[in-house]
């Protein structure tokens, strides 16, 4: 990171935190020593490591206890002894949905079950990591859409407001959820590679 033509530009996403970077490498000398694999092999590697990250192993767990935070939440109002008990839509299609989230994180689980057995037998989860992370990602936005909707106008502050709910968690994940189905590969190109490697389907 310290050698002359590497820039690291900040980057502020929408909740209003950084998190990551732009980062620039404007014609970057590497020394041979610090090659990984084999000359020219380098789109393999970066795409084997593209398997890893989209493995996405860890989202179903925080998915789980978010919408076990929801799930807590709507009990909590529902029984009556809040000051300002609040459940937008209360009665109205909150506990079928609550219900579908749950089945849907259920899904997620297996899903990630199924590439956590595979990193453990030694191999590399392609196709199969590409459906966790697609529906892990799609699924993030559905939960914390569903949460924020909830709530109601509570839903909408964030950590800092004296109003806020649950520390503002979903008006924070409602905003960062966006940028999932973007990052690490966008929904399209996970999609993409399940057709072709998971389904065996043509490119066009
Ligand atoms: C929150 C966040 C964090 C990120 N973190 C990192 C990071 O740490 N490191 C890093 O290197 N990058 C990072 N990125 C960048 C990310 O990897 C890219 O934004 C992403 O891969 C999409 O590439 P792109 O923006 O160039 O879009 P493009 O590839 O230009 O795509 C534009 C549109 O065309 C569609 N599209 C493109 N190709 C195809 C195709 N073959 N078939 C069908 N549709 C297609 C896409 O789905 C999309 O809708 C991050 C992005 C976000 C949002």
């Amino acid at each position: 990171m310290d050698a002359p033509g590497i820039s690291v530009r900040p980057l502020v996403n929408m909740a209003g935190e950084h998190v990551f970077n732009e980062i620039i490498f404007d014609n970057v000398r590497v020394p041979r020593k610090y090659l990984v694999g084999e000359e020219n092999r380098g789109w393999y590697i970066g795409m084997t490591t593209l398997d890893f990250e989209r493995s996405n192993i860890s989202s179903a767990a925080q998915q789980r206890r978010t919408l076990e935070q929801l799930v807590e939440y709507v009990k909590e109002q529902g029984s009556g002894n809040k000051k300002h008990a609040h459940v937008n839509g209360a009665g109205n299609g909150v506990k079928p949905k609550l219900a579908e989230l749950t089945i849907e994180n259920e899904v997620g689980r297996y899903l990630s079950y199924r590439v956590a057995s595979m990193q453990e037998r030694g191999q590399i989860p392609n196709y199969e990591s590409s459906a966790a992370k697609v529906y892990h990602s799609e699924y993030g936005q559905r939960l914390a859409g569903a949460g924020l909707k909830m709530m109601g106008l509570f839903g909408q502050l964030r950590e800092g407001s004296k109003h806020a709910r649950l520390r503002g968690r979903f008006a924070r994940t409602y905003l960062t959820s966006v940028g999932s189905t973007i990052a690490a590969g966008t929904s399209e190109i996970q999609r993409g590679i399940i057709a072709q490697r998971g389904l065996g389907l043509s490119r066009i």
